[in-house]
């Protein structure tokens, strides 16, 4: 089809014509907009003054010799208890380490999980507490800890003042199964069920290298558990070959005093031998009695035991092994962190 110059002119002006039409209703919309934004804005001013203002909680702090908190003013009473719980864990580190610990720590009580995340900036999880070396500062998740007794409390604090004091004193850091294994050490977080539990990882194979575990660990509940596990057993090994007389306390005078020994966990020559010989001389003997003891009856029963003591510690630990799992989860977005 041809069209006329006559038809050509017609559809220029009607296409013209749309143009000013999407302007106009365009500048229509945009001017209602702005007019409802204004009018919110005075609707909100007009209403504030009759709205009650939002209250904080009145909080005491609370003070002893190497700690201050702050808590809700009616758990003044818990927040002594606290101090003294702490302190009894820092003479703990204290007793360990070469030099002390006398720096203030501060502790923020956080009374409930939904204040305890919003405090870290962090999403949701089963944390116990998370250590801040860098301020000296441990957040605590009072909702988790007013669960467990006394003694799992002062090993929970433990477990975070010596990731305090190795952050203080070693600031470049160290390979995490060596900074994990040493406040698992110092908190004397295992047992008899970890020992057969590490035993069986190795019978199927699901070990991991020192690297693999240097700067983070897996983001699976189970693998965190296991890393957490062969941090220890790690860590008790490097005792074993390096510092027989004096055990935890030579290790942590050598890395607080000694930059060699710290040069020498990141040497991946020295990290494929160590692991070499853990595994062969430290967790072999253990999976072959497992082995052995196979193919008799006594393997049912070893096996028995080995399955009551997997149930006993699920009970009696279940809160600790959420903790390692998911504070891991944690470190994994906040470098910053220690926990
Ligand atoms: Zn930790």
């Amino acid at each position: 089809m041809i069209l006329s110059p006559q038809q050509i002119g017609d559809l220029r002006l009607a296409s013209r014509w749309q143009e000013v039409r999407r302007f106009d209703m365009a500048w229509r919309s945009a001017a209602m907009k702005k007019a409802l934004r204004t009018w919110f804005i005075l609707l909100a001013l007009a209403v504030a003054p009759f709205c009650p203002a939002s209250e904080t909680p009145p909080t005491a702090q609370v003070a002893s010799e190497h700690f201050r908190i702050e808590v809700p003013a009616e758990h003044r009473a818990l927040a002594s208890q606290i101090l003294e719980l702490a302190e009894s864990a820092r003479q703990h580190i204290a007793e360990l380490v070469p030099d002390g610990m006398d720096e203030r720590i501060g502790l923020a009580w956080c009374a409930t999980e939904q204040e305890f995340y919003s405090r870290l900036g962090s999403r949701r999880g089963h944390l116990l507490a998370v250590a801040v070396p860098t301020i000296r500062r441990v957040y605590l998740n009072g909702e988790k800890l007013r669960q467990l007794d006394r003694r799992e409390f002062r090993r929970a604090l433990i477990h975070e003042f010596m990731h305090v004091y190795l952050g203080r004193r070693i600031p470049d850091g160290l390979p995490l199964w060596l900074n994990e294994g040493l406040a698992m050490h110092a908190a004397g977080d295992w047992d008899f069920a970890d020992g057969a539990a590490l035993a069986a990882a190795s019978l199927f194979g699901t070990l991991f290298t020192p690297n693999e575990l240097a700067r983070r660990f897996p983001a699976d509940a189970a693998g965190q558990t296991r890393a957490y596990r062969q941090s220890y057993s790690m860590t008790a090994y490097l005792i074993h070959l390096r510092y027989p007389n004096d055990g935890l306390r030579g290790l942590l005078a050598d890395l607080v005093q000694n930059g060699n020994i710290r040069s020498l966990v990141e040497d991946p020559v020295w990290q494929e031998e160590f692991n070499r010989q853990w595994r062969d001389r430290w967790i072999r003997p253990t999976r072959v009695i497992l082995v052995v003891t196979s193919s008799t009856a006594l393997w049912i029963l070893v096996a028995a035991l080995v399955i009551a003591a997997y149930a006993r510690k699920r009970r009696q630990t279940k809160r600790r092994q959420a903790r390692w799992v998911l504070e891991e989860e944690f470190t994994c977005h906040t470098d910053e962190f220690d926990d």
